[in-house]
């Protein structure tokens, strides 16, 4: 399989050796790949892969791996998110390695085309703030009884914020207007 690796910003081949459906995740042995025949065009000549002896990605916590009460110890093996897994079984035994009938640009492409599109899927949860009730300190809002409309008028008041003029239409109950004396109300 070819999976993207974030470390690396790039895909590699594997195998995956372990996986652990509760949370998603794939224990993927790290394959190199080579080009059989140098004298081949690199696009003609179909890559070989053969396990890698231990590079930088290995994470040795995750060395020995015990399956059906058989352990087996990689020398290069880390954990990736399933999903992001491109799975390929057109691969031709040959002597102690593997050729790979897709090809390595395919495969790169491929793999991480679909680490974008789980990254994208993600969604991060933003963290839980308790929306304190501020309108309950607000000079004016705190006379307010009825908690909706305590609440319209607090998001009116966020609305208009930077606003420099407000016009205000009235069913005609408003006196007084620009005077101290200026009242406005119901009946
Ligand atoms: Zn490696």
């Amino acid at each position: 399989m070819a999976i993207y690796n974030d470390t690396l910003n790039s895909a590699i081949i594997g195998r995956i050796r372990f996986k652990n459906p509760i949370n998603n995740s794939i224990l993927v042995e790290h394959w190199l790949h080579f080009i059989d025949n140098v004298v081949e065009s690199p696009s003609y000549a179909k890559p070989l892969v053969s396990r890698c002896p231990g590079c930088s990605l290995h994470i040795s916590s995750y060395a020995n791996v015990k399956k059906s009460k058989r352990k087996y110890r990689y020398s290069c093996i880390a954990s990736y998110n399933a999903l992001t897994a491109i799975c390929f079984v057109d691969i031709v035994k040959r002597g102690d390695n593997y050729l790979l009938r897709p090809s390595l640009v395919e495969l790169q492409q491929k793999a991480t085309k679909q680490y974008d599109l789980v990254k994208a899927l993600i969604v991060t949860p933003t963290p839980s703030t308790t929306t304190v009730d501020s309108s309950l300190t607000d000079v004016v809002l705190k006379y307010i009884p009825t908690p909706v409309t305590r609440s319209q008028l607090c998001q009116l008041k966020q609305d208009f914020k930077f606003t420099r003029t407000l016009e205000f239409y009235t069913d005609g109950s408003m006196m007084a207007h620009r005077t101290d004396q200026c009242v406005m109300g119901i009946g």
